[in-house]
């Protein structure tokens, strides 16, 4: 059974993070590495928004003549889904979208960036990963460095979301 269970005094958090510290205010050590070393640093208003242009402004300087002006990696998560939005509709760059399937997308995030890359038209590059060796590499008793085979495919997104996507070329690292 469990232990007693101590939670952060300012969150959600709780000692099911086995490495979780809290200090004598019982503030977990999340919150307070946020505290002193995000929050300091993270601007939201304009002066945060100044900077935000300058990098965007730099990357587009970069990217000139290029086919893509950055790279964001996409789940189909909401976070990296918004950030694919923001990058190419608010900031105005041109990323190409890239997107690792190990065997584990739910529908959602299938459908997230199918939708995505259909309704705002960025590339995607898909690395497929060979899910038989994923799942050999994934076991706990399996202690050797794992070599995983990959497959990649580019837009269009292929509906499926099984494990055998169409493949277009493949590699190994
Ligand atoms: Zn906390």
């Amino acid at each position: 059974m469990n232990a007693t269970k101590t939670i952060c005094t300012n969150c959600v958090m709780d000692t099911t993070d086995s490495a979780i510290t809290f200090d004598a205010r019982g503030v977990c050590d999340h919150c307070n590495t946020f505290y002193t070393q995000v929050q300091p640093h993270w601007h939201t208003g304009e002066r945060g928004k100044a900077e935000l242009d300058r990098m965007v402004e730099t990357i587009q300087k970069a990217g000139k003549g290029k086919d893509y002006d950055c790279i964001i990696g996409m789940s189909g998560g909401i976070d990296s889904s918004y950030l694919v939005h923001a990058a190419k509709e608010v900031m105005g760059l041109r990323p190409l979208v890239f997107h690792v399937d190990a065997g584990w997308n739910s529908h959602i995030a299938v459908n997230n960036i199918e939708r995505l890359v259909d309704g705002l038209g960025p590339d995607l590059f898909t690395e497929v990963i060979d899910w038989e060796e994923m799942r050999t590499c994934s076991a706990p008793s399996s202690a050797r460095v794992c070599r995983i085979s990959t497959r990649r495919r580019t837009t269009p997104f292929s509906r499926s979301c099984t494990n055998s996507p169409p493949r277009t070329e493949s590699s190994t690292f």
